[in-house]
């Protein structure tokens, strides 16, 4: 007879909550960080034509080497440094950890931070140590330094922007982490077309330090294309656990051709910054809304009662993110995307309306 399911499947997974993804259909949805534009239509049919003359029966380039020169290209990144390609940057992480979760190996970031850094360290049997923010979500780099001496982290994750609170930290306590840590740190730099700053140049002067784009934020989420840029000597590793065939052929592709149309995106990325600021301002004129500067496209705002705004929002179709609950710091905080000028004022109204509101 076999055993039964909590026999064999390893406890901390058992324990695990499925990662939740709520349902949008039909809705404003400012939940995920998505770039609200489509592609225009000339370069929608240009993909269209170039997607019919791919070879589906064949295996993707799993060194994909066309693909990583657009990305050269597009992207500056300094001589001497390699490439790895993953399925999203979420599979990046992955990848690291796994190659890096010896036993007892610890995984640090900060908290708040990127969830999966914590469900990763899980999945790979990595121990997880997260350092509280400061309350205005600056880098408590004291903490962090004397954290780094106890555990002395395989890996240390910081994303730069963070997400969930949308600021850049201290470019130069970052440093001090990359000098003061025993292994590697990740920056993460998800967020960097909307942030005007990055770590790309500094990889050459830290032999510790990866840095991982995606280019799931600035509009080709449903592609599924993350990657990390290092040493040879690191990445070398990193890609023997790297699936053969992770990123198809139809990705590969499709990047290539939207990277030859860069002013498209940058024209996107510019439209949601203007728009950022013209949220946080309105955001700021509300009584009893407190805003969050950020360098992402995503806006933290607290406000009195972040679980009924949440909800009596999603009642009127708009979605958005409520992290109340997830971290002490974040008690009573919503994070919202900054979608199409429409898609915010549909927001922007729903909320002063509701606030109005909840507070007569
Ligand atoms: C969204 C996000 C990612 C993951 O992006 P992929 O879609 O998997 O490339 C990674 N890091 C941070 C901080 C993010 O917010």
């Amino acid at each position: 007879m076999p055993n039964s399911l909590d026999q064999v499947i390893r406890p901390e997974i058992l324990d695990l909550l499925p990662y939740h993804v709520p349902s949008s259909f039909g809705m404003v949805k400012l939940d995920a960080m998505e770039n609200p534009y489509s592609l225009p239509k000339t370069l929608r049919d240009e993909i269209a034509q170039l997607a019919a003359t791919i070879s589906l029966n064949r295996y993707p380039d799993t060194n994909a080497d066309l693909l990583k020169s657009s990305l050269r290209g597009a992207m500056e990144i300094p001589a001497g440094m390699d490439i790895m390609l993953g399925n999203g940057s979420d599979e990046i992480i992955q990848i690291v950890a796994l190659a890096l979760a010896r036993p007892g190996a610890v995984l640090m970031s900060v908290e708040p931070a990127f969830a999966m850094f914590r469900m990763i360290a899980t999945f790979t049997k990595m121990e997880y140590i997260g350092i509280p923010l400061k309350a205005n979500f600056s880098i408590d780099l004291d903490a962090m330094l004397t954290a780094i001496d106890k555990y002395q982290p395989a890996v240390i994750f910081i994303a730069y922007p963070n997400n969930p609170t949308g600021n850049l930290f201290d470019a130069e306590a970052i440093s001090r982490i990359i000098e003061s840590a025993p292994g590697v740190v990740v920056v993460d730099e998800a967020y960097h077309a909307f942030a005007d700053t990055s770590f790309m140049s500094r990889l050459t002067q830290h032999p510790n330090l990866l840095l991982m784009r995606t280019l799931s934020k600035l509009g080709l989420a449903g592609l599924r294309l993350g990657l990390l840029v290092g040493r040879p000597e690191w990445l070398t590793q990193l890609e023997k656990l790297r699936l053969p065939y992770n990123v198809g052929v139809m990705t590969q592709v499709v990047v290539r051709k939207v990277l030859q149309h860069s002013d498209i995106l940058r024209q996107q990325t510019d439209a949601i910054k203007a728009e950022r600021v013209v949220m946080s301002e309105c955001l700021e004129a509300l009584d009893g809304v407190e805003v969050f500067p950020t360098a992402a496209n995503f806006i933290l705002l607290r406000v009195n009662e972040a679980n009924q705004v949440f909800l009596e929002l999603k009642k009127r179709n708009i979605l958005i993110k409520n992290l109340d609950g997830s971290h002490p710091l974040l008690r009573n905080c919503l994070r919202v995307t900054v979608g199409t000028p429409d898609e915010n004022k549909q927001f922007l109204w729903a909320l002063q309306a509701l606030i109005t509101k909840l507070t007569n």
